[in-house]
């Protein structure tokens, strides 16, 4: 077997899609896939989120173009889960018109796989990863090991570990108010329990969760406070678009040279997108749905403290870790991996990186919590220091990188070979 695939989200199927757009899908089925999921393949966790999507819908469906009628996904395009997608080509769907298109693509990937002598679809979740110098054995629920040269783990996401009682800057931290603080998870997923909302809300965060939390609060909460650290960033078209809106930016840093998109990577979309602009009062905007107040003096640090300590419910939308199976060497010593402030740590080929500064080819992990850093192949503003993440990426960049490391081979040493 040459590859255990560790869960079936939107991440597992990037390097899949990627193949049949290259043109290599049977270079990579011909080298034995094992996929290891215990719910529906495709959607992943974008199947319970209770919001829109922070990309318009016609990029969802940017791979089903360019493909030969014969390619296995092109008999997506006129299924009804596509057309329903479709109508939301120039708009922020709903997640829940995304999910069952993602569910369809899923099913292509999945009757591929079985229907390749050297593939299997393992309906289990994955307990655990030995990782040996000649390859890893993965251990199923039910004791079942598969041995392969490498693993893609591509399990999702966790909150960051912490979040409950972490700093957001020097003199303000939520350790103090820990009884009263949830993650943005708690809110969006539909498979955690709803905290109760009442009276005054603090949202700490700027990020698409931070607004769709915020979006998803108003109806409930009497006043809504957002702490942030840094400027609001706001994703536009282009450079003219952006100044047009009245927003301030970075010509050079906030600007991604592949493409010319302002905050490319890092920028607020669709509904989030709308709801900051109101707070920053652009023009032509409503009532502003939240206080911002943005940590960067002594007044607003103190308007900060105020608002925590007055807050009933406080909302930590800093982001998540991979939500990785635990992973041992043969002897049984744990490997740990390295978790910095915007996730789980990976190379920029997606190599597991361990505590000790290790990098681990034959353990790739990528995904919602342990994106790839940008860099030249997936472009990106300059001044974007989080993680490239979205399903466009995953199957078009992210997936193509994905594609070339598994399509290379490994030594025993664990070195990468061309
Ligand atoms: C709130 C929110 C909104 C987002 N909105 C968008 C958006 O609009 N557009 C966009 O492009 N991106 C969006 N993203 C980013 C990203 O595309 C999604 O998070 C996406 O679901 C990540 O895919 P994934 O495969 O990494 O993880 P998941 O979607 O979480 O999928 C992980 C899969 O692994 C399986 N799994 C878990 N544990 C195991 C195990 N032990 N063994 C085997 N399988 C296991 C799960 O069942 C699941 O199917 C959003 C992220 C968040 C947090």
């Amino acid at each position: 077997m040459g590859f255990v695939f560790c869960g079936g989200g939107p991440a597992a199927l990037g390097p899949v899609i990627a193949a049949a757009r290259k043109g290599r899908l049977d270079d990579l089925l011909d080298r034995g896939i094992a996929l290891v999921e215990p719910g529906p393949i495709g959607p992943g966790g974008l199947a319970h989120y209770r919001i829109s999507a922070n990309s318009l819908g016609g990029p969802f469906l940017e791979c089903l173009d360019g493909l030969s009628d014969s390619a296995p996904f092109a008999a997506l395009r006129d299924l009804p889960e596509t057309r329903r997608l479709r109508a939301h080509s120039d708009e922020h769907p709903p997640l829940s018109v995304v999910a069952p298109f993602l569910t369809r693509l899923g099913a292509v990937v999945s009757d591929l796989l079985a229907a390749h002598p050297r593939c299997t679809v393992v309906p289990e979740a994955v307990a655990a990863i030995e990782l040996a110098d000649d390859g890893v054995v993965v251990t199923t629920g039910s004791g079942r090991e598969l041995t392969a040269e490498r693993t893609v783990i591509a399990t999702g996401g966790r909150p960051l570990s912490g979040f409950g009682t972490a700093g957001i800057v020097p003199g303000l931290d939520l350790l103090p108010h820990r009884d009263k603080v949830w993650h943005s998870e708690s809110f969006i997923d539909a498979r955690k329990p709803l905290p109760p909302v009442r009276g005054k809300a603090v949202v700490v965060g700027g990020s698409h969760s931070a607004w769709s939390v915020v979006h998803l609060l108003a109806p409930e909460a009497d006043e809504i406070t957002v702490i942030h650290r840094s400027g609001l960033r706001l994703f536009y078209n282009s450079p003219d678009e952006a100044r047009a809106d009245g927003y301030p930016f970075d010509p050079v840093l906030d600007v991604c040279p592949t493409n010319g998109r302002v905050n490319r990577y890092g920028g607020l979309r669709g509904r989030a997108h709308e709801l900051a602009r109101a707070a920053l009062r652009l023009p032509g905007t409503g009532p502003a749905p939240a206080r911002l107040v943005q940590v960067t003096d002594p007044a607003a640090l103190e308007a900060a403290q105020r608002a925590l300590a007055e807050a009933d419910v406080i909302v930590m939308a800093n982001g998540f870790e991979a939500n990785l199976p635990p992973i041992h060497r043969t002897d049984g010593t744990p490997v740990s991996a390295a978790v910095g402030p915007t996730g789980t740590v990976v190379t920029a080929q997606g190599h597991l990186v361990d505590v000790h500064g290790t990098a681990h080819p034959r353990l790739l992990a990528y995904g919602l919590g342990a994106g790839l850093a940008p860099s030249a192949e997936v472009g990106g503003e300059p001044s974007y220091t989080r993680r490239a993440d979205g399903v466009w990426l995953y199957q078009h960049d992210i997936g193509g990188i994905v594609l070339d490391e598994l399509l290379h081979n490994v030594t025993t040493t664990g070195e990468i070979h061309a």
